[in-house]
């Protein structure tokens, strides 16, 4: 279980997030919701300890990691660019990535292997990643944290660069993640569809604020106030 208490963050004097407090269950679908420039990143970027907060406490199953290096998290976070090295194979890239795991060298090219073809990318596994296409570098980038196997993985809009069809089958693979990994997934997306679809709760957020956090039936039948109603639940 994540528990994160209070968070606040300022840049340059000006608050982004105003004291975030809410918990995501061990192996729960969290979505967050919420318009450009209202914390969404940075909240990420403070779980996985990328950005330090001003106030506040991240706390993984009872212990406090607010001050703990990313690595030590327990957490992967996948960023929208993918950040790939594009003149390795996608097996190179998940390969790199546990470099530093000492107990896993031994079997590290099946992880990898595993983790790929997880995402459905066991095919491309010796391709170059400047030759594939940005789908699927999107899902051997997702392959690449997986194999880590962390608790938590913090997406930050993966499926906005991807057409319909590759989102779709993004949508697919995460949810499968998350069912056979028993993986927290925490996942950022501009679509409010989306975001209810996959989620078992949904976190929509103001300006640095969260207004609704709960399960995405709840908050169709009952919104938290009226920007919830307006801008959400009647786009879906
Ligand atoms: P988007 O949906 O556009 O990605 P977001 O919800 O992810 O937006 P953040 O990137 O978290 O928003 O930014 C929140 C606010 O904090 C914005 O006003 C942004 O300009 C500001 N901000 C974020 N990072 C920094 C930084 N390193 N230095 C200064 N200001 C920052
Ligand atoms: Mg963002």
């Amino acid at each position: 279980k994540l528990t994160v208490k209070g968070i606040k963050k300022s840049f340059d004097g000006r608050e982004v997030l105003h004291g975030i407090t809410f918990d995501v269950h061990g192996g729960e679908f969290l979505s967050i919701l919420g318009p450009s420039g209202c914390g969404k990143s940075t909240l990420l970027r403070i779980l996985i300890g990328l950005e330090h907060p001003d106030a506040g406490s991240v706390l993984l199953d009872g212990e406090n990691i607010t001050d703990a290096a990313p690595s030590k998290r327990h957490m992967g976070i996948v960023f929208q660019d993918y950040a790939l090295f594009e003149n390795m194979t996608a097996l190179g890239n998940v390969e790199y990535a546990l470099r530093f795991d000492p107990t896993r060298r031994v079997r590290r090219s099946q992880i990898a292997l595993d983790a790929l073809a997880s995402l459905g990318m066991a095919d491309f596994a010796n391709k170059p990643v400047a030759g594939l296409s940005g789908g699927q570098m999107q899902r051997v980038s997702i392959a690449r944290t997986l194999a880590l196997s962390p608790e938590v993985i913090l997406l930050d809009e993966p499926t906005s660069g991807l057409d319909a069809d590759a989102r779709l089958a993004l949508r697919s693979q995460l949810k499968n993640i998350q069912r056979d990994h028993g993986t927290t997934m925490i996942f950022i997306t501009h679509d409010q569809e989306e975001a209810f679809a996959l989620a078992d709760r949904v976190m929509v957020m103001g300006e640095g604020s969260i207004h609704q956090l709960d399960e995405p039936l709840h908050i169709v039948e009952n919104p938290a106030d009226s920007y919830v109603r307006d801008f959400v639940v009647a786009n879906l």
